[in-house]
């Protein structure tokens, strides 16, 4: 069997940032304020501090301005919503992302619901999740925004397509179905009580997995010709990365399909940025 075509998220990115830097330029230029974004860690997961420090980076390269507010991990609860309500009011700031995962003993929704809607760049906010659900989206949440623009490039018919998505998070899983519907695919979203999964991965001309379990879909449950998208990040024990889908079986099934790295990553980080200069623009 012919190997899949690789979606190559690592080059779309780098394409999408390149526009990006050119309209914020093109923005400033016009006299408007710099779009900021303003980034919070707490504590030190490495994994987080990886990730922050690639979207400030990022956020340097377009020419959005970043404000990085880094905590131990005994920072309380109310020192961090006051952080929040401080950055609120902030002229200056036009996104603010928490990065996720908290320190157990700070509510992690508690912290997403303190920020100002109109800054939830990450799109968790119960108001923007809303907005979403009900087709009117304001911030649409990196990660399934990074997947259909993906799948918009590679010209992937959605219209009357099914999809499979595999993960029911609130970040990942759920917005991706809420988008992919909206797109006018028929959906089914999966999750660790589905009994029979292989029957749903094997229907889905769209198959999306986000389940945080390595290599957990073989390339026997997916159909013939379906387009894969891996949005997993897992590090194995030899420190090397991999995706939810077991790439060396799937990819002589499927007709496209993400690598793991250089896939959904990188296009997260760029609809980060797209979501800041938004709000820049919405703000002004
Ligand atoms: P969560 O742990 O929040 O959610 C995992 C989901 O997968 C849950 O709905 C869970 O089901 C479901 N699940 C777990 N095991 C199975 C199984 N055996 N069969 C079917 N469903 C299962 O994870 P996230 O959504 O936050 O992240 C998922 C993956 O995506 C991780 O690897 C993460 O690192 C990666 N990720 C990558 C990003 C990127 O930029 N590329 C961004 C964000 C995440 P249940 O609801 O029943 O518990």
């Amino acid at each position: 069997p012919n190997p899949a075509r690789l979606i190559d998220g690592k080059a779309l990115a780098a394409r999408l940032r390149g526009k990006l830097q050119q309209k914020i330029q093109d923005w400033v230029e016009q006299g408007k304020p710099r779009p900021g974004l303003a980034v919070i860690l707490v504590g030190a997961d490495p994994a987080s501090a990886v990730y922050v420090r690639n979207k400030i980076k990022a956020c340097k390269d377009v020419g959005i301005e970043s404000f990085h507010h880094t905590f131990g991990a005994d920072l309380s609860e109310a020192a961090l919503l006051a952080q929040i309500a401080e950055l609120n009011a902030d002229p200056n700031v036009h996104g603010i992302l928490v990065q996720l995962p908290l320190p157990k003993h700070i509510d992690p929704q508690k912290v997403i619901e303190a920020i100002d809607p109109a800054k939830d760049v990450d799109g968790f906010h119960p108001a923007n999740v809303g907005l979403l659900a009900i087709g009117k989206p304001r911030f649409i949440p990196c990660t399934p925004f990074g997947v259909m623009k993906m799948l918009e490039d590679e010209q992937v018919q959605l219209r009357g397509a099914t999809a499979c998505v595999v993960g029911a998070s609130n970040i990942v899983g759920k917005p991706m179905t809420l988008l992919l519907q909206a797109a006018g695919a028929t959906v089914t979203i999966c999750n660790s009580k589905t009994r029979d999964l292989a029957f749903h991965t094997k229907h889905a001309d769209v198959l999306v997995v986000a389940t945080g379990r390595p290599k957990m879909i073989t390339g026997d449950m997916i159909k013939p010709g379906a387009v894969v998208i891996d949005v997993g990040i897992n590090r194995l024990d030899d420190g090397s990365l991999c995706g939810d889908v077991d790439f060396e079986s799937a990819n002589t099934v499927a007709s496209a399909i993400t690598p793991v790295p250089g896939g959904v990553g990188p296009m997260t980080i760029a609809m980060l940025l797209a979501n800041c200069l938004g709000s820049a623009k919405a703000h002004h």
